[in-house]
């Protein structure tokens, strides 16, 4: 179905029926936004938060400038929990991608890890792949991240030359391999300046020679993706971005998958939710086709 009209779609189904959990199907109470208090506050963190070198940050030394890293809640495919993230990517959800991010910045707001950060960057999609889903989910997340924080979000810096494989269908032995060379400093942000004002003290042979300089030179910036799977993807990007000169980079996932703790197994749904694969057909959301997990 094209995208407007699942848009569309999705829209009619929002006026028509009450809102419900994303995670157990009951129906949300006014103040509550995608899912409801019970799962939310069941949601199965990770906790790297108070754990320096937990598994996220270790896989990224030595390989790039690497700050801190941290992954918010576990993910396991086809669970309850895992459900925010197929209706984010492949069901025109970006609202619970500001959701997951809200509570994200929220879970780390008491530590020192969104200090000093300058500028929010999410990981970029292929121009095909955001035009099939109408929008970057790193974004919103980063969005919601962002309402907490108030840090700026920038998306003009780096750019996803290709449109890769999923990873999420990619044996893990070709993931590196998968994801080389697909993304690109853009060079629109790479500015020709005048040397510095200070170039009386530069030698004459290079005064007022021109130089390229990076709006990101020196700046700490954070780097969101959705699922931590190896981490290739996210190293891929940060390799590119690590040739600005004093960079500095954290990470920060929706999820890391590979845990047994996301929830229960869907067992009864109306809905087709698999990974990597994207929903053809509107999804049935009818409360009675819940059923309570
Ligand atoms: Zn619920």
């Amino acid at each position: 179905m094209p995208h407007f009209l699942h848009k569309l779609w999705n829209d009619l189904i929002g006026v028509l029926l009450p809102r419900t959990c994303a995670v157990c199907g009951r129906a949300l109470s006014p103040m509550e936004r995608v899912c409801c208090t019970t799962c939310t506050i069941e949601i199965p963190l990770t906790n790297y938060k108070a754990q320096a070198g937990n598994p996220i940050e270790r896989i990224f030394w030595g390989k790039i400038p690497i700050v801190s890293a941290n992954a918010f809640m576990h993910y396991q495919p086809h669970t309850a929990y895992a459900r925010i993230i197929t209706q984010l990517k492949y069901n025109n959800r970006p609202d619970y991608g500001i959701y997951i991010g809200r509570l994200m910045a929220d879970d780390l707001i008491d530590t020192d890890f969104f200090k000093n950060i300058d500028c929010i960057i999410p990981i970029p999609l292929a121009k095909s792949r955001q035009k099939s889903r109408g929008y970057n989910q790193s974004e919103y997340i980063a969005k919601g991240i962002q309402k907490i924080v108030n840090i700026p979000i920038e998306t003009s810096h780096v750019i996803r030359t290709k449109a890769n494989k999923k990873q999420t269908q990619t044996h893990k032995l070709l993931r590196q391999e998968n994801v080389k060379g697909i993304f690109a400093l853009s060079q629109k942000c790479i500015q020709e300046s005048q040397a510095s004002p200070l170039d009386i003290l530069i030698p004459s042979q290079v005064k007022n020679q021109k130089v390229k300089s990076h709006p990101l030179e020196n700046k700490h910036i954070l780097l969101i993706d959705d699922i931590f799977t190896t981490g290739q993807t996210l190293l891929s990007c940060s390799q590119v971005l690590a040739k600005i000169p004093g960079i500095q980079i954290s990470i920060l996932c929706a999820g890391v998958a590979g845990h047994q703790h996301s929830g229960p197994p869907i067992t009864q749904r109306g809905t087709i939710e698999i990974i990597g694969t994207k929903i053809s057909q509107p999804p049935n959301l009818q409360p009675s086709n819940f059923q309570p997990l």
